[in-house]
């Protein structure tokens, strides 16, 4: 007799059940035959057989256990490219790609989604573009302009290196287990060629650092460590202006200044 396993808390297993919104994600993404095609935490399966009929290549990235044993017995197709390992160390590398570029998919389990998206711009090169459900006060920051609210380092460190398009919201009705929050899609799309020319991450990490854990303060004062106001001025910024109101050029143009 086949034994009911709970969702697991700890691995951020809320489980996706309304098929209208498992359509809309798979349309979003839209996997064609030939494409490579990479799911992390496939879980129950909810997104990945649609994927394999897509004709596309698909591997599937997934920590635990008794999921790993589930999808072993329903996919034989992904025999070979069921990676029983934790996200955060799978390494694209792993997938032998030949110059191809991959495109990648999950419903991410949220306790782990921020280093998750920093582990896969570590590897941006392998990486056609990514679409996933994230938690969506995530999402409005991965997306976020200057002068909102929800702008700060995530949306610059990310809109540094991708296109950000946030897509729609998913409630927490479509998950089994219902999660307590909203969620959101998301596509990224790692730029070929950088936008702006980065001297040194270290050195803009610390400035966003400092300044964005002092965003009341004027820049004069969160920044002073690094430059007089007039050093700001020098090179347009305005010391009296906050760390929200800065667009990303604008602060890569201040690391590089730094960096000099
Ligand atoms: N894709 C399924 C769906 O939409 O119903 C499951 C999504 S559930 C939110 C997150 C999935 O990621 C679970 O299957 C969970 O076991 C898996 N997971 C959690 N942490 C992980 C990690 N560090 N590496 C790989 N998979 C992980």
């Amino acid at each position: 007799m086949k034994t009911f396993i709970p969702a697991k808390k700890r691995f951020g297993q809320n489980f996706l059940k309304d098929n209208r919104v498992v359509s809309a994600i798979l349309n979003a993404f839209s996997a064609k035959a030939g494409q490579r095609v990479v799911e992390i935490g496939p879980g129950r399966g909810a997104l990945t057989q649609a994927l394999l009929n897509s004709g596309a290549t698909v591997d599937v990235v997934e920590i635990d256990n008794d999921l790993v044993a589930e999808l072993q017995a329903r996919y034989p197709a992904l025999q070979g490219h069921l990676h029983h390992q934790d996200a955060l160390s799978f390494s694209l590398t792993q997938l032998h790609l030949d110059q191809e570029k991959v495109r990648i998919i999950g419903n991410l389990p949220y306790n782990i989604s921020t280093p998750l998206l920093f582990h896969l711009l570590t590897q941006k090169e392998c990486i056609q573009d990514m679409v996933f459900m994230l938690q969506q006060e995530v999402v409005d920051r991965l997306a976020a302009q200057p002068g909102c609210k929800a702008y700060g380092r995530l949306s610059i460190m990310m809109q540094l290196h991708c296109q950000v398009q946030a897509l729609f919201s998913v409630p927490p009705q479509a998950f089994s287990p219902q999660p307590k929050v909203m969620s959101k899609i998301v596509h990224l799309v790692p730029y070929e060629k950088p936008l702006f020319v980065l001297e040194s991450m270290t050195t803009l990490e610390n400035i966003l650092r400092d300044a964005f854990n002092q965003r009341r303060k004027t820049l004069q004062n969160s920044l002073k460590a690094y430059f007089t106001a007039e050093a700001l001025t020098a090179v347009d910024i305005d010391p009296h202006g906050r760390a929200e109101q800065l667009s990303v050029a604008q602060w890569v143009r201040l690391a590089n200044e730094l960096f000099k």
